[in-house]
């Protein structure tokens, strides 16, 4: 079955606002199974809309219209889409009293909005649980050929309420295959390292398909099936992420559901250890990221912003004189806010982060995170060439993964 979709709004033709209805809608479909081959953004303009779903039509089964359902003068979607479709028409009595109520002092405007409670007498609304406009299934005769033409609400959230409440249902009742998909964190490496690691399973593999990502909080790859029984579609992910594990041993964090920083405080929990960080270039982002995760309290001991010099030695005891010596960004330095930390707030794990964030300067992007546990001290060096808050975000997602593997694994393996 294929699916397509049509963005309505000249809004996000002039790049007013990110699309994110379509993200969310590919997602959904994807993961039902159906294949989208298109999508398309149209302005507020009937004679183009109709064009976009004559041609959506032509080559696709079910096309989903999102936004310009509303009762202003440019919403023209709902109206379009019944004269496309065609047939006799019948108000819905349960919308057309929402209305009549929502605009009881405006007999006006309650006229004015009659194609919203208007639908093609053979098709099913949509309730919309978060906003006033309903979205519409709408059968089509395509020369002979049952199709759908369905209409939802453009805000995000009145989407998303209409699609979980009856449409995703609707759809599964289409949907051949069930696809089946597994994103698996990995450990300090950037996407391109660990897509060279895999180039021949995001390549080649079909059972499952490999793909990389980067999100917020680092990289992941995704792994997918389109087997539709449940345990067989289990069971070829768990071989994908097998293949994973050959190439990329213990930096295969696993399936996880949680975030980074949750994975770590659990296991921090789960083992009582307490952490410190004192963080230079990183300014509190490690600290607030542990924070992040529930029960953060019962493992973080202190966290301490040091960035300038004067405060690497007033807080963590850092000898002015290496200072001068290393530079604050040195392993030496780093070394010695680990120690500083330590003794300061008695934690079993100490996180210190020091470096060139840039831009400019000879150094930029030159960075030290040294963690401190169960008397073994690590410090990674790295070289980054990025721009200064994605050199600290990557940062913090690196001291992270450094911290979990450290104390899940006792020491492991040098600095990527
Ligand atoms: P309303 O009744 O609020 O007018 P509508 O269904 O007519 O809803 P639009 O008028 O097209 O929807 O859009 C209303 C708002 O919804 C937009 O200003 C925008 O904030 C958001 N929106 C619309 N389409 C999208 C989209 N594709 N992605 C993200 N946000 C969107
Ligand atoms: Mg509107």
């Amino acid at each position: 079955m294929i699916v397509e979709l049509i963005s309505v709004g000249t809004e996000l033709l002039l790049g007013d606002i990110l699309n994110t209805d379509v993200q969310y809608l590919s997602q959904v479909c994807a993961e039902l199974g159906f294949d989208i081959y298109h999508t398309s953004v149209v302005g507020d303009n009937e004679g183009r809309l109709l064009t976009e779903i004559e041609q959506a039509a032509s080559r696709s089964d079910i096309i989903i219209l999102s936004g310009g359902l509303g009762s202003t003068s440019d919403d023209i979607t709902k109206r379009v889409a019944m004269d496309y479709v065609g047939g006799p028409r019948v108000e819905d009595p349960i919308t057309r009293e929402r209305h009549a109520q929502h605009y009881a002092n405006d007999p006006i405007f309650f006229a004015a909005a009659r194609d919203i409670y208007t639908f093609p007498e053979n098709a099913q609304v949509l309730r919309n649980p978060v906003g006033l406009s309903p979205g519409a299934w709408m059968p089509f005769d395509d020369q002979g050929q049952e199709k759908y033409l369905v209409v939802l609400p453009g805000p995000p959230k009145e989407l998303k309420g209409v699609m979980e409440k009856d449409l995703i249902g609707l759809l599964q009742a289409f949907s051949h295959a069930t696809t089946r998909s597994r994103e698996v964190k990995i450990a300090l490496l950037g996407e391109w390292k660990v897509f060279q690691s895999i180039k021949d399973l995001t390549d080649h593999s079909i059972e499952p398909t490999f793909a990389t990502y980067v999100k917020e909080d680092g990289v992941l790859v995704r792994l997918t099936t389109k087997e539709p029984d449940r345990e067989k579609a289990e069971a070829i992910l768990n071989q994908g992420e097998k293949q994973l594990q050959e190439r990329l041993g213990h930096l295969v964090l696993g399936p996880l559901e949680k975030s980074r920083e949750e994975s770590l405080v659990d296991f921090l929990i789960q083992e009582r250890i307490t952490v410190s960080t004192a963080e230079s270039f990183t300014g509190g982002m490690v600290a607030s990221r542990i924070i992040n995760a529930p029960g953060a309290s019962s493992v973080i001991k202190e966290a301490f912003v040091v960035y300038s010099d004067e405060a690497k030695t007033e807080i963590l005891g850092v000898n002015p004189q290496l200072i001068k010596e290393k530079t604050a960004v040195s392993e030496e330095v780093c070394r010695a806010m680990l120690i500083g930390l330590q003794a300061r707030t008695s934690c079993d794990l100490a996180i210190a982060t020091t470096g060139f964030a840039g831009p400019g300067g000879d150094r930029a992007g030159q960075i030290y995170l040294g963690l401190a546990y169960k008397g073994r001290t690590h410090i990674y060096e790295y070289h980054w060439d990025s721009p200064r808050n994605r050199i600290r975000q990557r940062a913090t997602n690196c001291v992270i993964d450094h911290a979990l593997l450290m104390v899940k694994e006792g020491i492991h393996g040098e600095g990527h």
